[in-house]
């Protein structure tokens, strides 16, 4: 029997991905650091002045993070684009969605110095035009605003659904049910925004919760883009009853008859006997 795993013959993966870029991912990055947890930051380039801060309904100030802070900040994790200005994109243009995310790609790069490949749409409109935009303009992945509940690993990379977000009342449940799983694969994906542990009260539940996942060594913690690329590895590995062979250009990692093996682009491993 041949099992598909993660990097470092894990069989579990955690990611946690955070939208908007604001003042509570101070916190919130320090506690993922204190664990050795890996989040995906989703950033709007064009609103990175605390005149774009905003009153939350409950009353509270959400406020913005300057440019000058997150490249150090989001250091060994990922930042991703959320679009430039955050608009609704349901009555964008081809044209206005390209450049909403282009311009959002060019500047967070610019930021980073590093390449941005991963997106997250702003509110919860999604459409096959805004997938196939994300495309265009060389994203690897699009993550939705619609949660799984579950431990899937997407299929679609430019139809990503996160598996919970953070204020469901169950989620101790979900990452509970997550750590007991045997899925293949499995992948425990919590979405959300770092005010929300303010406006709600989340944070002591959030620690516990990322307390517990950094303790079972069955999980390793992943990026979106980490996640997107060794799916895509996945789909190119060749399983039958004999063999397992690896044609994509990423390492994998399977068991094999109880055997933890990483399989190098190219490779093929045979079964003995
Ligand atoms: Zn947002």
């Amino acid at each position: 029997m041949i099992q598909k795993l993660y990097p470092g013959g894990k069989p579990k993966a955690f990611n946690i991905s955070y939208d908007d870029g604001v003042l509570q991912d101070v916190r919130f990055v320090a506690l993922l650091n204190k664990f050795g947890l890996k989040g995906t930051f989703n950033l709007n380039s064009g609103l990175m002045k605390t005149e774009f801060s905003w009153v939350h309904e409950n009353g509270m100030t959400v406020t913005r993070l300057p440019e000058d802070v997150v490249s150090a900040l989001y250091e060994g994790h990922e930042v991703a684009s959320h679009t430039c200005t955050h608009p609704y994109m349901e009555n964008l243009s081809k044209a206005e969605i390209l450049g909403q995310m282009a311009a959002d790609r060019f500047f967070l790069e610019k930021l980073l110095g590093k390449e941005v490949k991963g997106f997250a749409v702003p509110f919860e409109y999604y459409s096959p035009l805004i997938a196939q935009c994300a495309r265009e303009v060389g994203f690897e992945y699009a993550r939705i605003s619609e949660e799984t509940n579950g431990y899937i690993l997407p299929n679609d990379p430019y139809w990503w659904r996160g598996g919970k977000f953070h204020w469901d009342e169950d989620l101790e449940g979900y990452v509970e049910e997550f750590l007991e799983t045997d899925e293949e694969l499995a992948l425990c994906q919590i979405v959300g925004h770092s005010y929300d542990l303010d406006v709600l009260d989340l944070w002591d539940r959030m620690e516990s919760v990322l307390h517990r996942v950094a303790g079972d060594e069955d999980v390793v913690p992943m990026t979106n883009l980490e996640l997107a690329r060794y799916a895509d590895g996945m789909k190119l590995a060749e399983i039958t009853d004999e063999k397992v062979q690896n044609e994509s250009e990423t390492p994998l990692w399977f068991r094999v008859d109880g055997e933890i093996i990483c399989l190098q682009p190219g490779e093929t491993y045979v079964k003995r006997g």
